[in-house]
């Protein structure tokens, strides 16, 4: 017997959108929830491009919305970091939590959604200066920088999004982006090539952050003139994309080289009775609207998975 028929692990939009089918499947569904790792989507101010909200949808409400139709489903919920998963003999998957809530939990079935979190520039003075000018979230951390001067690293949507939401408090916002194009969605570069307040730097990566108490300013380097400058700045936002969070299953599932997690198209990993959707996934589009459709998909799968252990 298990205490569960699935354990999903993550409650971003991947893993509370499988909670929603699982619940609605009748299977004993439990979500874990890992209170150090929030939900991308919960952090985005305005989500515009999620089908149905004409006027977009602030993130935390979207995922509350989620939340609550998974629990509308019975879907248990409980906060833990997962440290590892193991099969029995009998075949059921044993999930140990850890740090602090040290429970020992056993269910016929497991969806990984447990996403992804920002990437370091892994330059000098990032560390020291977290939480003091460097910041990974412009919707938790914008408001601090009314009327100063910020620098935004990256050219993918998030440093495009987020520096465009930066303009609403800072008088100038820098995006410094390694190359002479931008990643981003075409009508998020036309908005910022539009808005007054946002200034490119392009060719150039930020090689240093330096300040006293607080962030004082950012050391560029220009790399097709290999030339220096250091630019005055109160605070400095990271957008350089994510790191799967992935590490407690490197031991028993095939991932890429990055660390994403290898699926098929019904999102079933290497292992039987393990599947894995959203951010966490090797996936060509990262968008929470593809992280529902496959939390659905993953629980579809998982439902087949217990039907054919019976
Ligand atoms: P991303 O698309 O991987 O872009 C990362 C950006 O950082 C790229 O411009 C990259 O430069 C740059 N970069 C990477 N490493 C760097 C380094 N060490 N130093 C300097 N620059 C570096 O990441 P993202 O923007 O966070 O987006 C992640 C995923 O979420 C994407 O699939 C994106 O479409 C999605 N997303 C969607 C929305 C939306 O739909 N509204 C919003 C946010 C995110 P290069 O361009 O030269 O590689």
């Amino acid at each position: 017997m298990a205490d569960y028929d699935v354990i999903i692990i993550g409650a971003g939009p991947a893993g509370l959108t499988a909670g929603i089918y699982s619940g609605r499947a009748r299977l004993k569904t439990l979500v874990v929830e890992d209170y150090t790792i929030l939900s991308q989507a919960m952090l985005a101010d305005s989500i515009e491009n999620y089908p149905g909200f004409l006027e977009g949808i602030n993130g935390s409400e979207l995922i509350e919305n989620f939340k609550k139709q998974a629990e509308k489903f019975d879907a248990e919920f409980k906060t833990g970091i997962v440290k590892y998963l193991k099969r029995r003999e009998d075949n059921i998957w044993e999930i140990q939590l850890g740090d602090g809530n040290d429970e020992l939990l056993t269910s016929r079935s497991v969806i990984i959604a447990t996403g992804a979190s920002p990437r370091k520039l892994d330059v000098p003075g990032e560390d020291i200066f977290q939480g003091r000018g460097v910041s990974y979230c412009a919707t938790c951390d914008a408001a601090f920088y009314k009327d100063k001067e910020v620098v935004v690293v990256g050219g993918g949507d998030s440093a495009i999004e987020e520096a465009l939401f930066l303009t609403r408090f800072a008088k100038k916002v820098f995006v410094v982006h390694r190359r002479d194009a931008l990643r981003a969605t075409k009508i998020l570069q036309e908005r910022a090539f539009q808005n007054k307040k946002i200034e490119f730097i392009w060719d150039s990566i930020v090689t240093q952050i330096l300040g006293a108490e607080k962030v004082t300013a950012v050391r560029i380097k220009n790399l097709k003139k290999d030339t220096y400058q250091d630019l005055h700045c109160d605070g400095v936002f990271v957008f350089v994309g994510y790191r799967p969070n992935t590490s407690f299953v490197k031991e028993i599932l095939i991932l890429d080289k990055d660390g994403y997690i290898i699926t098929d198209e019904n999102m079933k990993t290497s292992e039987e009775g393990i599947f894995a959707c959203g951010d966490c996934r090797k996936r060509p589009l990262r968008q929470i609207v593809t992280a529902c459709g496959e939390g659905a998909i993953a629980a579809f799968s998982c439902q087949q998975y217990i039907d054919s252990l019976l």
